[in-house]
């Protein structure tokens, strides 16, 4: 099997998605790797790293997608990356058909299969393949970071002889896979932190790290473990029961999101004005138009002396650990659609049917048929997979360490 890695072209993009490590691993498992020169080099992996483990380095991406069987990238492609897609191959990425609609067109059009890191069954058994779990850990640790960063404060306590410091206090809004790793890096840093969610379960897993949870009337349980859309009201209700925390805080991390919607707006510009000067918030949900709404993605806003930071893309702030983790997940979603080192998906597997938008360019996702205006999966003649959701029961791993990945996980198999 012959495994394409071309350059992310998605601007300020410094991931890469498969790494030496993880090249060499696929090479002695008999698969062909070819990458394109300059890909890992923003992660700081070097083309001699590659071909040092068994990678064969090309100039352009046209000659690294030449006869592949499976074209690997982390961002949703843009058309004419997609056309360099073979006829017939595959793609794995992050895609979120719903903004990848130019692209899908031309992989249909191709008859190519396409996989979406977005639509993993968020099932325990996948946990080694969830590229936006590992992606957000990297992200809530880099808001966390920020948050740091930018405050004129200390964040833990500090007792010298010139007198005590008391520490910094963070609130982190949204306790997902992000907003458990910026409270754990929040609170090893010496905060003092609160956490917020409108799902019940949120109150447990924030409390295990340290947090104290701030428990308003609003609940908003959605399907398989997520939230749902807030009324307009209960958003509101929200916004006023969470004032005086907010003014409270020196450091707000949000990173509230509600799969396919535009993230909610839960800190108005009457909120930040209520903060005191000096205060910051940094905004992870930035690309999804965040949730303040003073929020400038990519930029830091100043309003009355507090500081509005839309963190974009942070995972590729810190890219070379962002791509580790990314290429071991790569790894194992290999291990089911090329086990042996061999193509060849396993589509009884409901993992590999759950991530799969696009079979020999037929749309089995329904909203991407619905989208495309093609014959969706009953139409098609074939079970197509509902749009995933998480298994409520397993926790978000809020420290997902490289050896959770080893775990027994399908990568090693396939490498080994
Ligand atoms: P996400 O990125 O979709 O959302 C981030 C957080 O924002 C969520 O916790 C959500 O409840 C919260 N939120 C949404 N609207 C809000 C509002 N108005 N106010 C406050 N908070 C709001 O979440 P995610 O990190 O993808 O995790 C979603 C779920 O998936 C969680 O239940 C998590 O435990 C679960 N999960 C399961 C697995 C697994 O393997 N089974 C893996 C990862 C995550």
């Amino acid at each position: 099997m012959r495994l394409a890695v071309p350059s992310e072209t998605r601007p300020g993009e410094r991931r890469v998605a498969v790494v030496p490590d993880v090249a060499r691993r696929l090479a002695g498992a008999g698969v062909d790797v070819v990458v394109q020169s300059g890909a890992g080099s923003r992660a700081y992996f070097a083309d001699a790293d590659y071909r040092e483990a068994g990678a064969q380095v090309v100039a352009d991406p046209v000659a690294a997608c030449a006869g592949a069987d499976l074209v690997v990238g982390v961002n949703p492609p843009e058309p004419d990356q997609a056309a360099t897609v073979p006829e017939g191959a595959a793609l794995l990425s992050f895609l979120s058909p719903a903004q990848s609609e130019p692209a899908l067109r031309v992989l249909a059009g191709r008859r190519a299969t396409v996989f979406s890191f977005d639509l993993l069954p968020r099932i325990s058994r996948a946990q080694g393949m969830d590229a936006l779990s590992s992606q957000s850990t990297v992200a809530g640790y880099r808001a966390a970071l920020a948050g740091a960063e930018q405050l004129a404060k200390f964040f833990p306590m500090f007792m010298t002889a010139a007198g005590t410091v008391p520490p910094a206090k963070v609130l982190v809004m949204g306790v997902g896979v992000a907003g458990l790793q910026a409270i754990a890096t929040a609170r090893r840093l010496g905060a003092v932190v609160k956490a917020y969610d409108v799902r019940a379960a949120a109150k447990e897993e924030a409390e295990s790290l340290g947090a104290t949870f701030v428990d308003l009337a609003v609940k908003a349980e959605g399907v398989g473990g997520y939230a749902r859309e807030l009324s307009p009201e209960e958003l509101e209700r929200q916004r006023q029961a969470l004032s005086a925390e907010v003014a409270a805080s020196d450091v707000i991390i949000t990173t509230a999101a509600v799969p396919g919607r535009q993230a909610p707006v839960l800190v108005t510009t009457a909120m930040v004005e209520g903060m005191a000067e000096g205060a910051v918030i940094v905004d992870m949900a930035a690309d999804s138009g965040g949730n303040c709404e003073l929020t400038v993605p990519g930029d830091v806003v100043a309003h009355g002396g507090v500081r509005v930071i839309g963190l974009a893309n942070p995972a590729s702030d810190m890219p070379t650990h962002a791509s580790f983790l990314y290429a071991r997940n790569v790894a194992n979603v290999l291990a089911l659609l090329a086990p042996g080192g061999a193509w060849g998906p396993d589509w009884d597997d409901e993992i590999v049917a759950g991530m799969c938008v696009l079979r020999d360019g037929r749309a089995v996702h329904g909203p991407t048929a619905e989208l495309l205006g093609l014959p969706g999966p009953r139409e098609a003649g074939h079970a197509g997979p509902e749009p995933a959701g998480p298994e409520p029961a397993a926790p978000a791993p809020a420290d997902l360490a490289p050896a959770d990945l080893d775990r027994a996980g399908p990568a090693d198999e396939a490498a080994s």
